[in-house]
């Protein structure tokens, strides 16, 4: 029998299909649709969904579960939006988020920070929608009028 690579395990795929959400990965094909449709990718180019399926199928358990990059999806499901195989992939990643919290791959201090994180990029983002809808009906009103209320909250938070 061929000897496994180190640090492959076999079994991932199996356990990722069995969570809510990561059964999806069964029906990828590799085509990459997802990444090129995705807006993380889009600034940061090591961050890729068919990488991400890709790993799991070849069994890198722990490369994937301790990856910063499992945290950087924002779950917008644009990825989704344009899969010919209808996967989500914002579901599989809340998958392989859990499996990584339950095998101590995040602490609990790091889970707090990104309660943080993920606040204040809501509430950025809503100031920035709400000036883009402001914009739309005036025109002397610009996304850059929300950037004081913006940089107060950045300064205000320390994560
Ligand atoms: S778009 Fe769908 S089928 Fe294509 S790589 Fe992404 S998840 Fe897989
Ligand atoms: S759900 Fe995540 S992977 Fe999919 S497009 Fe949005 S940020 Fe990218």
């Amino acid at each position: 029998m061929a000897e496994l690579k180190k640090g492959v395990d076999p079994n991932f795929k199996y356990d990722v299909a069995a969570q809510p959400g990561g059964e999806q990965i069964k029906v990828c094909y590799s085509c990459g649709t997802c990444t090129a449709a995705c807006p993380v990718t889009d600034v940061d180019p090591r961050y890729s969904p068919r990488k991400i399926i890709r790993q799991v199928l070849l069994g890198l358990r722990e490369e994937v579960l301790s990856s910063e990059l499992l945290w950087y999806c924002e779950t917008c499901y644009t990825c989704s939006a344009y899969c010919p195989q209808n996967v989500k992939f914002g579901d599989v990643m809340r998958a392989l988020r859990e499996m990584a919290v339950a095998e101590g791959y995040f602490k609990p201090e790091f889970l707090e920070r990104m309660r943080k994180v993920d606040h204040l990029a809501h509430a950025v983002r809503l100031d920035l929608v709400r000036a883009a809808l402001e914009a739309k009906d005036q025109p002397e009103v610009s996304l850059e009028a929300a950037l004081p209320e913006i940089t107060k909250k950045l300064k205000e938070t320390t994560v």
